[in-house]
């Protein structure tokens, strides 16, 4: 089953490259404002049920966004939202969108066992193919904990059938991040198969691996400095993945206390993200991360 996938979207890689602009990947991460990692010394999972859900009515605003702009990206998909929300999973995939899995209960991937995140990837997948149909083979970590401590992770997503992950960060951060690791889509060996990387932007800025245009560095920065950045990676041949989150297009959630650093990183530029997604769909092409991926792997037929 796996194999036939990975044959019939290599054998989409045959028609010749366009002379168009590079097709980079618009990716979404649907969880609530309550799941973040950075919350999670303050809220408890058995908290979760207990906070009000806004994460259909914030998902709902970004597909309006992307149906304007004729732009279709790739979703990733936490288990627990997809449990309680699938009519809001099915609207997602009914929109042309990609779905991919973020874990069912956004636990670091470093604080897990082989076998605890296993059993989690399991629960996630089944839940999303159970309201989809479909084989779902996308996989992004729960804040790109996949280091390399956790390594091992990658072997389990080959493992269980996965062709795609976008988990690897290659920069320098508390949480996350393997500075050194390829800029650029990649395809990584392990011992048991491979599997396609597409690590979060970064662009080299002087020697720095500066992560830009996802998260709370897209609400942060200037957007002009957003663009150039994200314009010198495509000058460099380069596709990028932006991420976002549902609660990033939500600035009336209500607040947690999670101390001062974690805040900032959480609420900063809540009320620009809209406008400046909006105005980033204009200045970039974008589609889903396999779309992206499969354009630029066109151009680059050594890399197959
Ligand atoms: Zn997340």
């Amino acid at each position: 089953m796996t194999t036939n996938l990975r044959l019939r979207w290599e054998k989409q890689l045959t028609a010749p490259a366009a002379p168009r602009p590079l097709l980079n990947a618009l990716t979404i991460d649907v969880e609530d404002y309550y799941h973040v990692s950075g919350f999670d010394h303050c809220v408890s999972r058995r908290q979760w049920d207990h906070f009000p859900s806004r994460v259909s009515d914030s998902t709902l605003r970004v597909l309006d966004r992307l149906a304007e702009a004729g732009v279709r990206g790739t979703f990733f998909i936490l288990g627990w939202v997809a449990e309680r929300c699938p009519s809001l999973i099915r609207a997602i995939r009914a929109a042309g969108h990609e779905i991919g899995c973020h874990s069912y209960a956004h636990q670091l991937i470093y604080e897990q066992t082989p076998k605890t995140f296993l059993a989690d990837l399991r629960q996630v997948r089944l839940i999303l193919e159970d309201i989809l149909g479909e084989r779902v083979v996308v996989y992004r970590a729960p804040s790109f904990s996949i280091v390399e401590r956790s390594l091992w992770a990658l072997d389990i997503l080959i493992d269980e059938g996965f062709l795609f992950d976008s988990s690897i960060y290659p920069t320098y951060h508390d949480r996350y991040g393997i500075a050194g690791t390829p800029l650029h889509p990649h395809c990584i060996e392990r011992a048991g198969g491979s599997i396609w990387e597409f690590p979060p932007p970064v662009w080299r800025f002087f020697r720095y691996p500066l992560p830009i245009g996802g998260g709370g560095y897209f609400r942060l920065y200037p957007y002009g400095l957003t663009r150039r950045g994200l314009q010198a990676i495509n000058a460099a041949g380069r596709p990028f993945a932006v991420y976002l989150h549902p609660w990033e297009f939500d600035p009336d959630q209500p607040r947690l206390h999670p101390g001062m650093i974690r805040a900032i990183r959480h609420y900063v530029g809540l009320r620009r993200t809209e406008r400046r997604l909006v105005q980033l769909l204009k200045d970039f092409r974008f589609g889903t991360l396999t779309e992206a991926l499969g354009e630029w792997l066109n151009s680059r037929p050594e890399l197959l």
